[in-house]
């Protein structure tokens, strides 16, 4: 019996991994990779057979049960089985799932954290999600809700932890970013409330917005790659940093043109 490394491959850049997580999947006999994780990641696994396992926003995706069923059936045939997830495995990573299932099978498993997409977007604006005197509370918040699982939540939980906070991280919702935005200044947010926007975070092509909750509402974004909402005092623009920001506004405006 082997076993199944839940390995968090960091936000993107291939380099932002922990040692850890490299020798995994240098080692690895067959990897299960997300379609966020960079390609000079996967390639790390020099002997390994690699399975995408597909996970994207209005992409088509593999089943999470059969993903738990193929990681199961891999660890009966093979030592070091490795499951490759964007950012942190742990943070709207199924994990769970996948644990759960692995126990339940008796298979044994090791979780190896990554770079989760705040931090790095955090990293990358230079600013701290935490600074002393505007921020002591952050949250992590979806507001998604996958068909056919969480029949206990409702919309209030991410709205009012997203609300509550001092700093806030959206994952999963730059594609709804204005309504977002409404339904988080009609909750009580103030409407001046800095916000930015990461896009491909630690990649090449990431893009940074800062703008508003206002201004977000009347906003035409559209990103075609992994996105996080930051919101809370501690993203206000600096004057060089609102310049920077509103040229990307206009390349995004021009990119959507082309579009
Ligand atoms: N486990 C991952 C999150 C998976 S959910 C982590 O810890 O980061 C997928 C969401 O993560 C995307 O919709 C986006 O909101 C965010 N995300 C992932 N990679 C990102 C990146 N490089 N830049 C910005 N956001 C990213």
């Amino acid at each position: 019996m082997g076993k199944v490394y839940l390995v968090g491959a960091g936000p993107g850049a291939p380099d932002l991994i922990t040692l850890r997580a490299a020798r995994l999947i240098e080692a690895a006999d067959i990897v299960f990779h997300d379609a966020l994780v960079h390609p000079d990641t996967v390639a790390l696994a020099a002997k390994a057979v690699k399975v995408a396992v597909g996970k994207r926003a209005g992409q088509v995706s593999t089943d999470q049960r059969f993903i738990n069923r193929q990681l199961v059936e891999a660890a009966r045939h093979h030592a070091i089985v490795v499951r490759l997830k964007g950012g942190d495995p742990m943070i709207f990573g199924r994990a769970q799932e996948e644990i759960e299932s692995l126990a339940a099978a008796g298979i044994e498993f090791e979780v190896v954290p990554g770079i989760t997409a705040a931090l790095a977007a955090s990293a990358q604006l230079g600013r701290s999600l935490t600074r002393r005197g505007l921020a002591r509370t952050v949250s992590f918040v979806t507001p998604r809700v996958m068909a056919n699982e969480g029949p206990n939540e409702t919309e209030s939980d991410w709205l009012d932890a997203a609300v509550a906070a001092d700093t806030t991280v959206l994952y999963m919702a730059a594609g709804q970013a204005p309504d977002i935005a409404r339904r988080l200044i009609a909750s009580g947010k103030a409407a001046d409330t800095p916000v930015a926007i990461v896009e491909n975070a630690t990649l090449d092509s990431e893009q940074r917005i800062l703008t508003t909750l206002a201004a977000l509402t009347a906003s035409r974004f559209q990103f075609t790659g992994p996105a996080v909402l930051c919101v809370g005092q501690v993203f206000a623009a600096t004057q060089a940093e609102q310049v920077h920001s509103s040229r990307m506004r206009e390349l995004h405006a021009t990119r959507c043109r082309l579009a």
